[in-house]
C-alpha cells in the first residue's frame, strides 16, 4: 500500500428530479410543481463521501461537454476533490438521470450514462501516477466493466487494495473481478449476482461465501436498516443496524462505501471502520437528499462522541 490517497474511478450523473402531481400522459405536456438540481452519480456520490470524512479524495471520470460536464468538475474543486483525471469528452452528453416524482413519493429515473461509458482502460493507464499513490481504488457499476475489470488487474499488480460496489446489479464474470479486496453489494444486488435467494440470515450468508468461493477476498453486504453481513474464507459475522429516525435512505449505499474507505485509508482496523461506516451510513438517511446527507468528519466525530 503506498498512500492514503482514495481514488474513485466511476461515474458522474446529474440528477434532474421533477416534482408534479401526477406522470404526464403520451402526448402531454403539464406544469410540475417544483424542480430540483444535484450532482450524483455513484462514483461521485462515494468520492464526496470519502472526502467529507476526512479523506484525501481524487476522481478519474469522463463528463460530456455540456453546461453538466463544466458544473461537476467546478463542484470537485470546490469540495477539494482533485478532477486532474476528471476530462470533458466533445460529442457526448454528460450522464444525467431525469427523476419524475409523485405526491407519493413514488418515482420514474432514466439514467443516460452518457460520457460515463466512455471510460476505457486507457483512461486507467493514463491516470497510473495518480492511482499509484492509492491506499484504495473504490469502483462501482456505473463505467464500462472492462474498464473496472482492467482497474482491479492495476490495482492487483501493485498491492493497492480495491473496493467494488457492484451497483446497479448487471450480469459479469465474477472471473474478470478476481482478487477484488472488498466486494460490497446491497441485498438485492448480491441475490441478483449470484442467482440465489437473499431473503433470510442463512440465505444471506450462503449467497456471501459463493462470492467468496468466486474469488472476492472479503465480501459485505449490506442490509438497509439491518446493517451489513461480512464474510471472508476465515470469517463471518454480522455488524448490526443503527437505529436512527430514517426519513430518507437515498445514497445510504454510497455513504456506507464512500466513509469505508476513507476509514480504511486513514489506517482504522477493517472491523472498526465497518462500524463506522455503517454509523455514517446510517446517520445519512436522517436528513433528505444524497450528496447533501453526507456528514461532515465534525459532525461525524460529534455524533460517534455522543453513543
Ligand atoms: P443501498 O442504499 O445501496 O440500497 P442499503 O439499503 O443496504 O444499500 O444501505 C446501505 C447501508 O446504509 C446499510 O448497510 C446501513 O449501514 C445503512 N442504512 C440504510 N438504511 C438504513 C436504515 N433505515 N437505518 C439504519 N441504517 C440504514
Amino acid at each position: 500500500m503506498s498512500g492514503r490517497r482514495i481514488v474513485v474511478v466511476g461515474s458522474c450523473n446529474v440528477d434532474l428530479t421533477t416534482f408534479t402531481d401526477r406522470f404526464p400522459k403520451p402526448g402531454e405536456t403539464m406544469f410540475g410543481t417544483r424542480f430540483d438540481l444535484g450532482f450524483g452519480g455513484k462514483g461521485a456520490n462515494q468520492a464526496v463521501a470519502a472526502k467529507r470524512c476526512g479523506a484525501d479524495v481524487a476522481m478519474v471520470a469522463r463528463v460530456g461537454n455540456d453546461l453538466f460536464g463544466e458544473a461537476t468538475v467546478r463542484n470537485f474543486e470546490r469540495l477539494a476533490i482533485d478532477a486532474t483525471h476528471v476530462r470533458i469528452l466533445d460529442g457526448l452528453s454528460s450522464g444525467v438521470a431525469p427523476i419524475f416524482v409523485d405526491p407519493s413519493g413514488q418515482n420514474r429515473i432514466i439514467v443516460v450514462k452518457g460520457a460515463n461509458d466512455a471510460l476505457r482502460p486507457a483512461d486507467v493507464d493514463a491516470a497510473a501516477p495518480l492511482l499509484e499513490q492509492a491506499a484504495c481504488i473504490v469502483l462501482q457499476f456505473e463505467i464500462p466493466l472492462q474498464t473496472i475489470a482492467h482497474t482491479v488487474a492495476f490495482a492487483r499488480a501493485r498491492g493497492i487494495r480495491t473496493i467494488v460496489n457492484p451497483a446497479p446489479a448487471l450480469p459479469v464474470d465474477l472471473a474478470t473481478l478476481q482478487g477484488v479486496d472488498y466486494f460490497i453489494p446491497n441485498q438485492t444486488e448480491a441475490g441478483m449476482l449470484t442467482g440465489r435467494p437473499v431473503g433470510t440470515h442463512e440465505e444471506i450468508a450462503a449467497c456471501a461465501r459463493v462470492l467468496v468461493d468466486r474469488g472476492m477476498r472479503n465480501v459485505i453486504i449490506t442490509l438497509g436498516e439491518e446493517g451489513a453481513w461480512m464474510a471472508n474464507a476465515g470469517h463471518a459475522e454480522a455488524i448490526p443496524g443503527v437505529a436512527v429516525a430514517t426519513v430518507d435512505t437515498t445514497g445510504a449505499g454510497d455513504a456506507f462505501i464512500g466513509s469505508f474507505a476513507a476509514f480504511l485509508a486513514e489506517g482504522l482496523d477493517e472491523r472498526v471502520a465497518l462500524e463506522r461506516a455503517n454509523l455514517y451510513a446510517a446517520l445519512s438517511t436522517t436528513t433528505v437528499g444524497t450528496q447533501k446527507s453526507f456528514m461532515t468528519r465534525e459532525q461525524f466525530s460529534r455524533a460517534l462522541a455522543g453513543r
